[in-house]
């Protein structure tokens, strides 16, 4: 008989739901997490009574009924909607693309007009079956807006040419022609009032959980501890890169505490262009209609990712599928293994799709 019955290697939001979930169950787990702290990607922490998202901003939003009501349980949600401004040069646009952009860039007033005018610069650009995020965003918005608040940012953040990297990235951004400069569409949005800490802290509360343990650094005894792992690392750090690397990109995020109320008016400001070498500037304040005397921001720095860095975002072009694909099947060889979540999966999934995720693999174990 093993002590565990499960190792959740990782304490983001899937090992904790999982935690949760098989607690309940009277399973018993252990979480391990290599960072000294729990919460993975989500954890805020509170800095002069603001919550900062250490980990770059995160925003709550699903159009599923159940994965809203099953995260309400652990916290309350503010009515925060995400609308951020994007600034090329000392240009200011309101995102995501909407008519007040096409407004505030061509002085049109009616969706047809905008309509029109998008048409007019996809006709020029002679794009009529998109095959990569350049030909997509173009056939999308027009070459203006590409050009302007797409390219630059885009090529920062992924750190390789628009032409390279596939289209679906741009999809996840939503256009409309109605003034509308909610970034999402999703029907709930939110953050939850005092951070998303607290909603870890909940799930874990009466697990084995133990922060600064490096699953790698304690294999072989680690193993012999549970009778089954969940895996919510990198796939192919767990097979030792035996088929070669997954491409990652990384991020590095600079903190301030300012001495001044409000810094940029807004949550998040994006940089659209090429030359300035962050993406965004989130203040954090402003996810929570903050009052404080001071203000926390945090600028976000795109980065290339090597084995001493955090892999934050998948990179989901072909070459990448198919290696995860045959990471994949060798991982389906042993059933006593689960990999799951953004870096298990190697998916760019957001926190509604980990927690459905994170239910369905519950549902199937017990
Ligand atoms: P993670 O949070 O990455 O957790 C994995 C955990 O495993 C980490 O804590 C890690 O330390 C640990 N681990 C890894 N390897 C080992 C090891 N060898 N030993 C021990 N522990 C290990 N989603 C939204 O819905 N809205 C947003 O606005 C949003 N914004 C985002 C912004 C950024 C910059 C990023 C990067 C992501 C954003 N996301 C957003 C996505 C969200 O962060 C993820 O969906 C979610 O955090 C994934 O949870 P997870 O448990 O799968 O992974
Ligand atoms: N994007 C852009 N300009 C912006 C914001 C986003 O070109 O001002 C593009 C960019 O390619 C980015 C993608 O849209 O990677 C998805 O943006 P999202 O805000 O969803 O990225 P995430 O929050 O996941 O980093």
């Amino acid at each position: 008989m093993k002590k565990y019955d499960y190792l959740i290697v990782g304490s983001g939001l899937f090992g904790s739901i999982f935690a949760y979930e098989a607690n309940k169950k009277g399973k018993k787990c252990l979480v391990i997490d290599k960072r000294s702290h729990i919460g993975g990607n989500i954890y805020t922490k509170n800095i002069d009574g603001i919550q900062v998202h250490q980990y770059g901003a995160h925003i709550f939003h699903t159009s599923n009924k159940e994965v809203w009501q099953y995260i309400n349980q652990f916290a309350e949600f503010n009515r925060y909607t995400n609308s951020p401004i994007a600034r090329y040069k000392d240009e200011l646009y309101n995102m995501p693309f909407n008519m007040n952009t096409f407004n505030k860039l061509w002085g049109v007033i009616t969706p047809i007009e905008a309509k029109n005018k998008i048409e007019k610069e996809k006709k020029e650009a002679g794009i009529t079956n998109p095959k990569n995020l350049e030909e997509q965003a173009i056939s999308l918005v027009g070459k203006t807006i590409y050009e302007k608040l797409i390219k630059g940012y885009t090529e920062k953040q992924w750190g390789k040419k628009a032409t390279e990297l596939p289209s679906f990235i741009i999809k996840r951004l939503p256009v409309r022609f109605t003034y509308d400069n909610n970034y999402f569409n999703d029907i709930y949005q939110g953050i939850p009032i005092g951070g998303y800490t607290k909603i870890i802290e909940k799930m874990l509360e009466g697990i084995d959980v133990k922060l600064n343990c490096n699953f790698f650094d304690n294999r072989e005894e680690l193993e012999q501890l549970a009778e089954k792992i969940i895996f919510t690392g990198p796939i192919d750090e767990f097979y030792n890169y035996e088929f070669g690397e997954l491409e990652y990109r990384s991020l590095r995020f600079e903190t301030d505490i300012l001495n001044e109320e409000n810094y940029q008016g807004n949550a998040v400001v994006n940089y659209t262009e090429y030359e300035v070498p962050y993406t965004r500037i989130i203040e954090h304040k402003h996810f929570e209609y903050g009052t404080q005397p001071n203000t926390v921001i945090t600028k976000e720095y795109p980065d290339s990712w090597d084995r001493s860095k955090e892999p934050y975002y998948p990179i989901n072009d072909e070459r990448n599928n198919k290696l995860y694909e045959k990471y994949k099947l060798l991982a389906s060889k042993n059933p006593n293994i689960i990999f799951d979540g953004r870096l298990g999966e190697y998916k760019y999934y957001d926190m509604d799709k980990v927690i459905l995720k994170a239910l369905n693999c519950v549902r199937n174990e017990m």
